[in-house]
């Protein structure tokens, strides 16, 4: 994992391709090794003898197993944060996460593990994996079954690829009633809730407000997706719902629930004067890609540029924080929400 990491960095800093070559591919070899063969190799010097591992490849591999952050790396780490000048790219280089990412599961085109990959090599320490809910047809939305063997299927990867954590959740579509597509207790069990509005966005403002309330009042719901669906393509131009969203980021701040801030290109969402609204509101915020490939996770570096002019810093950005603490904070506030109820 490192090794790849490393390879993403060369190329990243411009270095010449032959270099970053080297470290994908001893990556490759030292990847069909299990962790007991390495361990054997590494303490009896003869990781050297595979294909590809040379005496720095080897090196790294040796301080990763003992448990430190190897000086190549670091030094590397250090150079690409220094290279981030503007406040955009300091937040890019804050983010540990991103709590917003498709598979094949629904309408991505890449595998978990391939996007999993991806996030390794960008430097992530996790994602929330968010495919659609069985109401978008058109997405292939999970059925509680789907979704069930999905938790199963990612149980098994964590496995293989930890320390990295791939985290369950679900981009759960936000029913007209405000009421959530997907069974109580199966929403519960997830480690991290996004709910998003995909259907009758034209919906009268007061109706649309009370939905997304109602939506933002569920335990479950940790947060709120690109919340006004506003979509520009070269084929349409699609305008945001109306809602009062004084109300709704009110509702969020209120609650401890996350705005997202949705890096897609074509949304864009929520604009930059309600960024700037749900800011002097209070919220948090989730700065997501919403990537369906691959690539597209590093689309996040376009959210951190308008999340920045609007004035957010790293400390209200709920994906800066390590996994552990981003899961502390969607067990508090369900947490709480428990408490209300009682
Ligand atoms: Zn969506
Ligand atoms: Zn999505």
């Amino acid at each position: 994992m490192l090794l790849r990491r490393i390879a993403f960095l060369l190329e990243q800093a411009g270095e010449p391709a032959y270099r970053s070559r080297a470290f994908r591919r001893a990556a490759d070899t030292v990847g069909d090794l299990n962790e007991v063969e390495i361990r054997k190799r590494t303490d009896a010097g003869t990781l050297t003898d595979l294909p590809g591992v040379g005496p720095v490849t080897a090196g790294i591999v040796a301080e990763a197993l003992a448990g430190v952050t190897p000086p190549y790396l670091a030094r590397l780490q250090e150079q690409a944060l220094e290279a981030a000048s503007t406040d955009a790219g300091r937040l890019a280089a804050a983010l540990r996460g991103d709590c917003h990412v498709h598979s094949d599961w629904s309408d991505g085109v890449a595998s978990i593990r391939e996007m999993a990959m991806a996030a390794i090599e960008l430097g992530h320490e996790y994602i929330v994996l968010t495919d659609h809910s069985p109401s978008l047809r058109i997405a292939r939305g999970l059925s509680g079954d789907r979704l069930r063997e999905q938790i199963v299927a990612v149980d098994v990867l964590n496995q293989e690829l930890a320390p990295f954590r791939i985290l369950t959740g679900i981009e759960v579509d936000i029913l007209p009633d405000g009421s959530l597509d997907q069974d109580a207790d199966l929403l519960a069990r997830l480690d991290v809730v996004v709910g998003s509005v995909h259907s009758l966005l034209r919906m009268e403002r007061e109706a649309m407000t009370e939905r997304m309330l109602n939506a933002i009042e569920n335990p479950s719901l940790d947060i709120l997706g690109h919340c006004t669906g506003r979509m520009k393509t070269r084929k349409r131009d699609r305008p945001g719902s109306e809602f009062d969203s004084a109300r709704v980021f009110a509702a969020c701040a209120r609650y401890g629930k996350a705005v997202e801030v949705n890096s897609l290109a074509e949304r864009r969402d929520p604009p930059q004067r309600l960024i700037q609204e749900a800011l002097a509101l209070g919220c948090q915020f989730a700065l997501d890609s919403d990537a369906h490939s691959p690539g597209a996770l590093a689309g996040k570096r376009r959210g951190c540029e308008r999340a920045t002019a609007a004035g957010v810093t790293a400390d209200r950005v709920v994906n800066t924080r390590p996994a552990e603490a981003l899961l502390d904070w969607a067990r508090s506030h369900r947490a709480a929400a428990g408490s209300r109820r009682a």
